[in-house]
């Protein structure tokens, strides 16, 4: 270890005390894993903050000695990098450890104020037990993953409050210079909070923005709005037979969601991320991983579950099921006119594993059975590319034949959902690999390098990013956005100790 690393190391110690960082080689490795083609990266120490006051111990040292810190809260970001800097030699801050505290739960207002470490299962739990009148906005990711660092990375749900950094409202945070700032009216009395985490727009400009996906600074706390738990949550799904009946669903979507009459947005799963939860390649052993899964297979694997090559989830929210029984009926009279999906009612789909994730998903219950789809494949590999295409659906068939045809030659199987609301969906692509054989790691990083470059070319970007890609994704980017970038950094943490490399920034 460098001097200036023991000297920091040595300032927590006496500071913090000993147990506020951990060093040996088991926490080092444990933080640097993750599930991405460049693999393990190389981890200086971890240090455990209980407070923000101790953040801005943490991050004065950082500056004293010159050492990187990266900031984690949950560290369950799973494919994109887990609780891995992106860069090596780097000094992880985990925020969860102790930082864990749901300081409020305000339910006339209909917010949770909650700290990094307070995790999806912790809130959603915790909701539950005083009555079960608020609900999380949950993902389908780890119900261990962290309500903030999701919040903060611009994760997102499936319900009415999907967009989970635009439901955030005051945050605390602590920056590159050491200053802790809190945005919004959090600013006004730090001993008087009224309208912190109720008013998105008061006096001055919108800092929150800063730290989506930044190393701007380090997050200690915010508030969450929740959603009041409908008596009735009824989901409604359709399964359509072939790969191009894409263009057709983006089509019937987009006008139910653009006059806002289902609340929720729409999963749309092609066959492989529906079975994957429940199956593992058929073909593996016999082709060594080096194909694709042939025609034949995906037929045999939509037979065997009665699904088919897109499935299509919503929902929707009310008083009771009488209630909600002419809204099902429109929804399916207005699918019903392309005369190719099949309707399956919320009774039906929670039998079909596949379609209950989707209910879950969008009933706020954290649940952990869309994971299983990382072992599609043996050896633990798993990287996601996530683009976003326009409510259009002629593009949206056009970018599937594309990103169908790069799979199939990198030899691996194409596995999508698309989340869609009124005029762009994510569009999340999973690559499941055995990072165990060099060949298929190696396929598995052409294969994600060659559709960015792919996407790119057609002036589309990604939603986010797996640490193995921050540097060539912001380098796709315009130089002045790189360059303005960087300016703000400077200003904010001019010795850019706070997670260098992050988005390609510093
Ligand atoms: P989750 O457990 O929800 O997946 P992580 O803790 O892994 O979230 O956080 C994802 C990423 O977001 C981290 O790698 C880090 O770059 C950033 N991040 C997480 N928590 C914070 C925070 N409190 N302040 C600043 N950035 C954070």
């Amino acid at each position: 270890m460098r001097q200036n690393q023991e000297e920091f190391f040595a300032d927590i110690a006496r500071e913090l005390g000993a147990a506020a960082l951990d060093v040996s080689p088991e926490a080092r490795r444990r933080y640097g894993e993750n599930t991405t083609t460049r693999g393990t990266r190389d981890v200086l120490g971890v240090v455990f903050p209980k407070s923000t006051a101790e953040v801005v111990t943490i991050v004065a040292a950082a500056n004293r000695h010159q050492v990187p810190i990266y900031p984690i809260s949950a560290g369950n970001n799973i494919g994109l990098g887990s609780r891995a800097p992106v860069r090596d030699g780097q000094v992880v801050v985990d925020m969860g450890w102790h930082m864990s505290r749901i300081s409020e739960v305000n339910e006339e207002l209909g917010y949770a104020v909650i700290e990094p470490g307070v995790t999806f299962q912790k809130l959603h739990d915790e909701l539950v037990r005083l009555g079960d009148r608020l609900m999380i906005s949950a993902t389908s990711g780890p119900p261990l993953g962290s309500v903030l660092g999701n919040a903060v990375e611009k994760g997102a749900g499936y319900g009415p409050h999907f967009d989970h950094f635009g439901m955030l409202c005051g945050l605390e945070v602590v920056l590159g210079n050491a200053e802790v700032v809190r945005t919004g009216e959090g600013s006004v009395r730090p001993d008087k909070v009224v309208n912190w985490h109720v008013s998105k727009y008061s006096f001055g400009p919108i800092l929150d923005g800063l730290f989506a996906q930044s190393n701007f600074g380090i997050v200690t706390r915010a508030a969450v709005w929740l959603l009041p738990r409908p008596p009735v949550i009824e989901s409604f799904h359709f399964v359509f037979p072939a790969d191009d009946d894409l263009a057709t669903i983006v089509d019937l979507i987009r006008p139910l969601k653009m006059s806002n009459f289902v609340p929720t947005l729409f999963r749309v799963c092609n066959d492989l991320y529906a079975v994957g939860t429940e199956e593992t390649n058929p073909e593996y052993e016999r082709t060594r991983g080096r194909q694709s899964l042939s025609v034949d297979a995906h037929t045999a694997l939509r037979a065997k579950h009665g699904l088919g090559a897109w499935q299509v989830s919503g929902a929707f929210y009310g008083p009771s099921r009488a209630a909600l029984a002419p809204m099902i009926e429109r929804v399916r009279a207005h699918f019903g006119r392309a005369q190719v999906g099949r309707f399956v009612s919320h009774e039906e789909a929670q039998s079909i594993p596949p379609l209950n994730i989707a209910i879950d998903s969008m009933s706020g219950r954290p649940g952990s059975a869309e994971l299983a789809l990382l072992k599609w494949r043996p050896g633990g590999g798993n990287t996601w590319f996530t683009p976003g295409i326009p409510m259009s659906g002629k593009l949206a068939q056009e970018l599937d034949r594309l990103g169908r045809a790069i799979y199939a030659e990198h030899g691996l199987d194409y596995t999508i959902m698309h989340v869609a609301g009124a005029r762009f969906a994510r569009s999340l692509h999973v690559l499941v690999f055995n990072r165990n054989d060099p060949d298929e790691n190696h396929r598995a990083d052409e294969c994600y390098r060659r559709l960015a470059r792919e996407y790119a070319n057609r002036g589309i970007g990604v939603g986010r990013a797996p640490i193995d890609y921050h540097q060539e994704h912001m380098d796709m980017l315009m130089p002045s956005f790189k360059a303005t970038c960087n300016s703000i950094k400077r200003a904010l943490d001019p010795n850019g100790i706070i997670a260098p490399g992050r988005y390609g920034i510093g």
